[in-house]
């Protein structure tokens, strides 16, 4: 995730912290030393207030950290690989790499977070107990602690797709239903429902005179809301697109130049008279790069006669190259993510097809027009 700080490595998984997170833990810790920790626990210096602030927001952060690596420990457990974990302005984000393939899976992976929390949460209030209570800061720490976590997890029960709760959800109707279209289907309209209600509570309250709680509660819900449709466009995605490699929908025939042609012979033979924009650039018969129209203009006019084509094209080590065995669900984020629109598809050195955006998206037609994506998965 870009705009992220790597901390270090917990049982092999990256974590690092986004910078929307430093946001938080001054805000949060601002307003734990100034209000919340003042107002239960009155006449302790201010050091006293920021220092517990500061430290009670610390192992906050800490608790969701756990609560991310439970998920992460227990998708990789069921052999679903994890890379990294982000924590950001709402909490966090565990980087796994696949959808869970079983019902099962998903139950497991989504509902040990939460009860991390609750676990954490729970723990906090018995250690609280057992040290009978009292205006410690210790004891406060552990009250906010206890609190935040239980509210934490309650929260993410909520059975709102994406959240764990909707998750929960989905592999409870996938299990039913047999079919995880219908599955995430039922979670995202039960996580639109939760949000559209969350939204009108927001307002509710606004013009009930509670503006700041009213736009707070608007805007989970605003953020749940938006959570909830691409997570139910790239879930239905994935499931048309499952199971179905590179090979099947590339274009086997990629326009393809020779590199030791002149860039003049390649606009008068090739380009101009095909209206081709770019062009894959080979050598003997592998591939040695790309040339686009934008590489040619980077060379002056009268020198395109004893440039060569393989000295102006984006070489090969530049270029995203797929192989035909590999699954779309693995290739279409890194071309979105990379923001490409086509990839060379390479078996042995050997260009053997293009893969381009319009090849997926015509794919996915004509399986709608078929009927075909309707099926159960
Ligand atoms: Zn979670």
């Amino acid at each position: 995730m870009p705009g992220s700080l790597r901390l270090g490595k917990i049982a092999g998984i990256e974590i690092s912290i986004h910078v929307s997170w430093l946001i938080i833990v001054v805000l949060l810790t601002w307003s734990l030393a100034t209000g919340w920790f003042p107002a239960l626990y009155p006449g302790w210096s201010t050091f006293a207030y920021w220092a517990v602030a500061l430290l009670a927001t610390l192992l906050l952060f800490a608790s969701v950290l756990a609560h991310e690596l439970a998920h992460s420990l227990v998708a990789r457990w069921r052999g679903l690989p994890v890379n990294s974990i982000t924590l950001f302005i709402f909490g966090g984000v565990s980087n796994i790499e696949q959808e869970p393939k079983s019902p099962g899976v998903e139950f497991q992976m989504s509902i040990v977070g939460p009860l991390t929390s609750l676990l954490i949460g729970g723990l906090s209030f018995l250690l609280l107990l057992a040290m009978q209570g009292g205006t410690s800061p210790l004891a406060a720490i552990l009250g906010y602690l206890g609190l935040a976590n239980i509210l934490l997890g309650l929260f993410n029960l909520v059975p709102a797709f994406p959240l764990d709760g909707g998750r929960v959800l989905r592999s409870i109707v996938w299990k039913l239903s047999g079919s995880l279209r219908t599955a995430t289907r039922a979670a995202t309209f039960a996580g639109q429902g939760i949000a559209y209600l969350m939204i009108l509570a927001g307002f509710w309250l606004i013009f009930g005179g509670d503006i700041l709680d009213g736009i707070w509660l608007g805007l989970i819900g605003w953020f749940l809301l938006s959570g909830a449709q691409s997570a139910n466009s790239q879930a239905m995605l994935e499931t048309m697109l499952k199971g179905v490699k590179v090979g099947k929908v590339m274009n086997t025939s990629p326009v393809t130049v020779p590199a030791n042609i002149s860039l003049q012979k390649l606009v008068d033979e090739f380009l101009l008279p095909h209206g081709w924009r770019s062009a894959f650039v080979v050598q003997v018969d592998r591939l040695a790069g790309l040339i686009t129209l934008g590489d040619i203009r980077h060379v002056p006019r009268d020198e395109w006669g004893q440039t060569l084509v393989g000295l102006a094209m984006i070489p090969l080590e530049k270029l995203h190259v797929v192989a035909p065995q590999q699954s779309l669900n693995e290739v279409l984020p890194l071309m979105v993510g990379q923001d490409v629109n086509q990839v060379p598809v390479v078996e042995d050195g050997r260009l053997v097809g293009v893969l381009s955006r319009e090849d997926i998206m015509r794919f996915l037609e004509i399986k709608r027009g078929l009927g075909l994506d309707k099926g159960s998965t």
